[in-house]
């Protein structure tokens, strides 16, 4: 069989992206999916008229590339909404007990001192620490460190432990102590840099800001988006189901085992998590695989319950919660969704997401749905009194879903690329490398479609 242009191993949203941005160069491709659905973490399910997040539930709005793709495919940018931020409140559990996060955050930074003041959240010591960050001198660090020491030297030990740790393990599942400060946190190392606080750049950053939500999403969830990019490839694009088990050099050509059979290409775009791209590239790429493998990952586990609204007894009044880990039994953080999304359920249903990351997951890998049930409900009632049953829910595992960004992750990027430069026609693309988020994978998508034109083959 003839060599086809382009083979795509993973229909998530980086390989779906891939594909289509090939398809504005008439690059025609096959996309490699094991499972029975393309989107891959991206996943809406519909159900009695809620639109229930399985995945992610929004992308960051300064980050273009969605918006700009949606912008593209036919009746999507209308689509885009941003979240409710008329009720923005975000509650962190402290003794046991909710408390509303200051105002005017942008993470773990305090941009506006009067909501700091106010807040019960964190003591009078950690207030203290706040207002003493301002008078740091800028600083250029000679090497990676973690967050949690990153963090600790600005604020201290209380503000890492409230206010940091909980923020970022939504987005990362991992610990402070392990993660990267270059890679996670770039921005705040260039307060640092510039000003020396982050305080300050924090503030800077509040006044330069564009006014408008700082997350969006779809109108009816983010499969919106992957759907619209399937619909779009319909007719032209190839897409091949089964599980990729190798990635094989052949002259000028690659070899992609699916099966029991082999597809050949000049160019492979792998869009799978690293530690799979690592499997299929270890016999025939093996420095490259021997990177990407030792990137670690964590996993995930979302449960959406769906409750009578008036019988709930909670107000809902804020975005949800998210749990630090010296309070945490199971859950990491809940989000009220219709207080967040107000369009995503019938106004007398209320959705609750629970998301379970990091140790926990890891732990309940192997216990059932059942026993994990009860055990958010056991957190739900402890910490917003919710005794009565959901009408229903949803439960999703996401295993080895999480690419962990650890010290020393940007140097093992530079080493993965450069290594990659050594084959021809081999490709990376994902949330593994530069940016975990959905914006990244669609940005990287189109950098490799043009790097793929730009091969004369
Ligand atoms: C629980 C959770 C919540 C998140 N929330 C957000 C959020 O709110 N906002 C945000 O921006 N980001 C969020 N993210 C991150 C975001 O979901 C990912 O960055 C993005 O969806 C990754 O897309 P992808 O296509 O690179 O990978 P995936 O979605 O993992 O897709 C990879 C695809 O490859 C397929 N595949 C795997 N192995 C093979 C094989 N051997 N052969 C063929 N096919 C294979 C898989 O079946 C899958 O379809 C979240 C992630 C998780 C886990």
């Amino acid at each position: 069989m003839a060599a086809e242009r382009v083979l795509i191993i993973g229909g998530g949203v980086t390989g779906l992206a891939t594909a289509y941005f090939l398809s504005r160069y008439a690059i025609p491709c096959t996309i490699i999916e094991k499972t029975h659905r393309t989107g891959g973490l991206i996943k809406t399910d519909v159900i009695e008229g809620c639109h229930l997040e399985a995945g992610p539930d929004s992308y960051i709005a300064t980050k273009p590339a969605v918006t700009d793709l949606a912008g593209e495919l036919p009746g999507l940018k209308e689509q885009i909404i941003g979240s409710n931020d008329a009720a923005r409140r975000i509650f962190v559990v402290r003794n046991g007990e909710l408390q509303p996060m200051p105002q005017g955050m942008i993470m773990m930074v305090p941009g506006e001192w009067e909501p700091l003041q106010q807040s019960q959240l964190i003591s009078e010591d950690a207030k203290r620490a706040i207002h003493q960050e301002t008078k740091r001198k800028p600083l250029e660090r000679q090497k990676d460190v973690s967050v949690g020491q990153f963090v600790e030297e600005h604020f201290g030990a209380e503000v890492l432990e409230y206010l940091t740790e909980p923020l970022l393990c939504g987005v990362y599942g991992g610990d402070s102590e392990n993660l990267s400060a270059g890679s996670v946190l770039p921005r705040f190392l260039g307060y640092e840099r510039k000003y020396g606080s982050l305080v300050k750049g924090v503030q800077q950053e509040l006044r330069d800001r564009p006014k408008g939500s700082l997350f969006l999403s779809f109108r009816y969830g983010m499969q919106t988006l992957t759907n619209s990019l399937a619909s779009a490839l319909a007719g032209r694009v190839n897409i091949v189901r089964g599980e990729a088990t190798g990635v094989a050099r052949q002259g000028d050509v690659w070899q992609v085992h699916v099966g029991g059979e082999t597809l050949s290409a000049h160019n492979v775009a792998l869009c799978c998590p690293a530690h799979v791209n690592a499997r299929l590239l270890e016999t025939n790429a093996a420095p490259v695989a021997e990177e990407l493998a030792a990137i670690p990952y964590s996993s995930a586990v979302l449960v959406m319950q769906v409750y009578d609204r008036a019988t709930l007894g909670h107000p809902l009044d804020g975005f949800g919660f998210l749990v630090p880990r010296g309070e945490r039994k199971t859950i990491a953080a809940a989000t009220w969704v219709d207080t967040k999304w107000p369009m995503r359920t019938p106004p007398n249903l209320a959705a609750i997401r629970t998301f379970i990351v990091g140790r926990q997951a890891m732990e309940l890998a192997n216990v059932s749905e059942a026993d994990i049930l009860s055990l958010v409900r056991s957190d739900l009632r402890t910490f917003m009194g919710i005794t009565t049953p959901p009408l229903f829910h949803t439960f999703n595992r996401w295993p080895n879903s999480m690419p962990q960004y650890v010290v020393g992750h940007s140097q093992r990027v530079k080493n993965i690329f450069e290594h990659l430069e050594n084959y021809p026609g081999l490709f990376l693309a994902g949330n593994a490398y530069d940016g975990v988020g959905i914006p990244d994978c669609v940005r990287q998508a189109d950098q490799i479609a043009q790097q793929i034109c730009a091969r004369s083959i």
